[in-house]
C-alpha cells in the first residue's frame, strides 16, 4: 500500500497490457482523507487528486494548490446543479456528467467563463436504480445533445455495481466510448484498477489503496 507501491502495479499492469506508461493516469482519490496523508503524497511530487465533494474542495485545495503548483483535481462524485458554478472554478476536470439539466448548466457556464473543465458523461453500466449515470441506451442521444452544446467531453466513467465482477463493465464502456469517438475512460478503483487498465482505462481513481482506509466521522 501507499502511492510508490501503487505506482509500480499500474506500471506492471500497463506494460502487461501492452500500452505505453503515459497513457494510463493515476488520480489519487483524496475524499475525507486526514490533511498528512494528503500531504504526503503531494510532496513526493504527484500531481492528479480526485474529490468527491464540492465543499469539502473547497475547503482544502485552495491552499494546497499554492503550495504545490503542480496539483490538478477531478471532480469524481455526484454533481449537484447548484454547486456546478463552484465546481467549475474549483476542477480541471469532471467525471460525473449525467443529466440534461447540468449538461445545460455546464454549458452556460463555460460560455459565460469562455472556458471549461474536461468531462465526462458517467455511465450507469449497471443500469442500478439507485445510482447515478446516463443509461447504456440513453447515451447515444445524450452525447448528440452535449456535443451540440459544445461541451468538451473527452471520456466515459462508470462505477461498476458493487459484488460484480467488473471486468464485464469496463468491456462494455470501453467499446460505448469508442462507439461515441471519446479517448478518455474513467474506470477502476482500488480493488480493480488492473483489470481496468487491461480493458483500456486512461483514468484510474484510486483512493484506500494509496492513502489506507477512509474513516468517516460521525457527524
Ligand atoms: C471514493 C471513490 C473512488 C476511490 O475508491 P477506493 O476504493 O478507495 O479506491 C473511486 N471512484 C469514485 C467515484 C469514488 O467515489
Amino acid at each position: 500500500m501507499g502511492l510508490s507501491d501503487i505506482q509500480a502495479r499500474v506500471a506492471q499492469a500497463v506494460a502487461a497490457a501492452g500500452r505505453a506508461l503515459d497513457d494510463v493516469q493515476l488520480i489519487a482519490v483524496s475524499k475525507v482523507q486526514p490533511n498528512e496523508r494528503v500531504e504526503t503524497v503531494l510532496t513526493a511530487g504527484h500531481a492528479l487528486f480526485g474529490e468527491n465533494y464540492v465543499q469539502e474542495t473547497q475547503g482544502k485545495w485552495p491552499a494546497w494548490r499554492e503550495r504545490f503548483p503542480q496539483a490538478r483535481v477531478h471532480m469524481i462524485g455526484p454533481l449537484q446543479t447548484n454547486k456546478a458554478k463552484l465546481a467549475v472554478e474549483l476542477f480541471d476536470a469532471i467525471h460525473t456528467l449525467d443529466r440534461p439539466s447540468l449538461a445545460r448548466k455546464l454549458a452556460n457556464l463555460a460560455q459565460a467563463r469562455g472556458d471549461c473543465p474536461k468531462l465526462f458523461v458517467q455511465v450507469n453500466t449497471g443500469q442500478e436504480p439507485q445510482k447515478a449515470g446516463v443509461l447504456p441506451g440513453d447515451l447515444t442521444g445524450f452525447m448528440a445533445d452535449v456535443r451540440q452544446m459544445d461541451l468538451p467531453v473527452i471520456g466515459l466513467m462508470c462505477i461498476p455495481p458493487e459484488g460484480e465482477d467488473a471486468g464485464p463493465h469496463f468491456t462494455q464502456l470501453a467499446a460505448m466510448a469508442a462507439q461515441e469517438g471519446v479517448p478518455a475512460l474513467s474506470m477502476g478503483m482500488s480493488s480493480d484498477f488492473e483489470a481496468a487498465i487491461a480493458a483500456g482505462a486512461t483514468h484510474i481513481r484510486v483512493g484506500s489503496a494509496i492513502f489506507g482506509a477512509r474513516e468517516y466521522a460521525a457527524r
